[in-house]
């Protein structure tokens, strides 16, 4: 008898089994049939532009542009936006969360169209530069840079068939990287771990820092850091980008310490511009700008 039960539950066991084996296969024919559709898609944006500029100065306009994501048609999340970065000036986007900000730098990336108004490149609509052109002008270092597993060297060279270790080292000073690789025990040979998780914040996003900037971009977007570093990374980033000039930057900034010496700042909330200036001019508006100061100050000095 307790063989027979043994038997029977041994069944039931490979039944069950079974009956997920087949479920798996099921999901996974669903699944693969997602990734024909996405494959097949076309892209939303133009990738027919042609203008390959030898010289370009990296001025940007934004010029009465509104903005719904494709898949929120009904909402608009950037209205009227008219802006300008200047060639070899530091901008700092600024504003509460869901304001914009990233929406903004989508756009000037190309992931999107807008539907009304447009962006200008020394003068020229987005669309019409070369697609890969414009990525090799228009570079991003995120909140999370993504390193490769593989030496410091290969990080900041990645992609690039020619390059020098000159040029490698180069980038990295003028990223403030070069000091802090040079004092690891293997320099520019270090591993820098899986997902760069041998490295500090500071250290990864100036690493990112210095692999955009080997490849001379003209206009470089930077999205601070959120979590907290610490002091000295903070101001060894904001170093690295006083010494990147004259390339024009543009600075996500989630922390409103680290701007106050950007040429201009701009304020956006739901999709608007409210305020730019200065930081002592928009101080003493005492409008939005100063008001966001005050309420995240507030926020950091109190304990959790
Ligand atoms: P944060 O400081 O939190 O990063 P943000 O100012 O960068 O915020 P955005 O990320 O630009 O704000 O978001 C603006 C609005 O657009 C938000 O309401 C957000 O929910 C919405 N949004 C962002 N990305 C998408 C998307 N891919 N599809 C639909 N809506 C989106």
């Amino acid at each position: 008898l307790v063989s027979f039960i043994l038997y029977q539950s041994d069944l039931a066991n490979n039944i069950r089994t079974l009956i997920y084996i087949f479920g798996d296969m099921l999901n996974s024919v669903g699944a693969a049939g997602k990734v024909f559709e996405y494959l097949d898609r076309e892209p939303e944006v133009s990738t027919k532009g042609t203008l390959q500029p030898e010289t370009l100065t990296g001025h940007i306009r934004f010029h009465n542009l509104s903005f719904s994501y494709p898949t929120r048609q009904e909402r608009k999340v950037l209205q009227d936006i008219s802006l300008e970065l200047k060639p070899g000036t530091l901008t700092a986007l600024v504003g509460p969360s869901g304001g914009g900000k990233s929406t903004c730098v989508s756009l000037l990336e190309r992931f999107y169209q807008p539907q009304e108004g447009e962006i200008l490149l020394d003068g020229q609509p987005l669309q019409s530069y070369q697609h890969h052109y414009l990525h090799r002008k228009v570079a991003m270092v995120g909140q999370e840079p993504v390193l490769f597993s593989g030496s410091i060297k290969d990080n900041i060279a990645y992609g690039l068939k020619d390059c020098s270790l000159e040029q490698i080292h180069e980038a990295a000073r003028r990223a403030n990287a070069h000091s802090f690789i040079s004092q690891l025990e293997k320099g520019y040979e270090t591993d820098v771990g899986e997902r760069g998780n041998q490295l500090s914040g500071g250290e990864k996003q100036r690493i990112a820092i210095a692999r955009a900037l080997i490849r001379e971009p003209q206009v470089l977007i930077l999205d601070e850091v959120t979590s907290a570093l610490d002091a000295e990374s903070e101001l060894k980033v904001q170093e690295a980008l006083n010494s990147c000039r004259p390339q024009t930057l543009l600075v996500i900034a989630h922390r409103l310490k680290t701007i106050e010496r950007a040429h201009q700042i701009i304020v956006i909330d739901e999709g608007r511009v409210l305020e730019q200036g200065t930081h002592k001019e928009l101080m003493d508006r005492k409008g939005s700008y100063y008001k966001l100061r005050e309420r995240l100050f507030t926020e950091e000095d109190t304990p959790q």
